[in-house]
């Protein structure tokens, strides 16, 4: 079970790879600070290894994102750990708005860093813009749904940027760019390529979903043993990833005729149960 063969070639659309890079680096010239989104989940698997030759020295605020998904305590060592570099580090969920003041706050504080900057310099006052950016399905127009919900008042384009831009007023002095920028993650690493498989960050037709599952299953059993014995009342683990794999099918039911399992079924219904947390609060990295 050791083979990632097909799972880690992924494919990931170079072109898309190459549009998606040129719009945030247009965009970026636009904003002051940059809010990068990670999956609360995966902080290193969903983090885009380019991001900072892009963003260079612009002040840069990470976001976990889906904490209600993942193991609460891991969520505070990613914390600990991000702001051991330095960084500015909030936690939330962008479905029922926890942390999202907070996110404004930090976001607004770093932005005014940069805007006295510019004032001190004799430059018009003006508004600081920031802009969301993240991997496919990290939570980037829920948490601008989000924002913009709570927005006074939706600017008009700005006169000026070329293209027409919307800015959504998420505060007196601070204006979020309307459009996110889709990231990509690295995909050479073949444990990074099965995160993004597991949480959903990549369309499920372009790997094995059934490989995917087991491999999911097995992974687990490390740390959230207890999870899987429960949610498949499972009493004993068995001893290779196919036969938990085969022994929660049995357990949900999905028995083709002949009593053989329905492994298809099994790998679906054990990815959703992950994804929508039916399994628990799960972090499939640490710090
Ligand atoms: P985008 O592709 O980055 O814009 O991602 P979306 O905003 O479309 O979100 C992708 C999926 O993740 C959707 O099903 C959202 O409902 C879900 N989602 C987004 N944020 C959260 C969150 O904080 N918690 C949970 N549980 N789900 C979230």
């Amino acid at each position: 079970m050791d083979d990632l063969g097909t799972l880690a070639q992924l494919n990931w659309y170079p072109g898309h790879m190459a549009k998606a890079k040129r719009i945030i680096s247009e965009n970026l010239k636009l904003v002051d600070v940059v809010i990068e989104l990670l999956d609360a989940r995966i902080p290193r698997s969903s983090a885009n290894p380019v991001l900072k030759d892009l963003i260079g020295t612009k002040p840069h605020l990470i976001a976990l994102n889906k904490i209600d998904l993942a193991d609460n305590a891991v969520n505070n060592e990613w914390e600990e750990y991000f702001s051991s570099l330095g960084k500015t580090v909030v936690k939330i969920n962008s479905l029922n708005g926890k942390g999202i003041r907070q996110l404004v706050t930090k976001a607004d504080e770093l932005a005014k860093a940069k805007t006295a900057k510019f004032a001190s310099k004799g430059a018009k006052p003006r508004n600081a813009r920031v802009m969301i950016v993240g991997i496919p399905n990290v939570g980037k127009s829920s948490l601008i749904n989000r924002l913009s919900g709570s927005a006074s008042l939706k600017t008009a384009d700005k006169p000026g940027v070329t293209r027409a831009k919307q800015w959504i007023k998420i505060k007196n002095n601070l204006d979020l760019l309307d459009t996110p920028g889709i990231l990509w993650p690295k995909f050479e690493d073949p444990e990074v390529g099965l995160n993004l498989a597991f949480t959903g960050a990549i369309s499920d037709e372009v790997y094995d979903i059934e490989q995917a599952a087991q491999l999911l299953l097995w992974r687990l059993k490390d740390r959230y043993e207890k999870n899987i014995a429960e949610r498949y009342k499972v009493a004993e683990m068995p001893q290779t990833s196919e036969e938990l794999f085969k022994l929660v099918g049995r357990k949900r039911g999905f028995l083709q005729k002949g009593g053989v399992i329905d492994t298809e079924k099994t790998a679906i219904a054990v990815l959703k149960d992950f994804r929508a947390g039916k399994l628990g609060n799960i972090s499939l990295e640490e710090p």
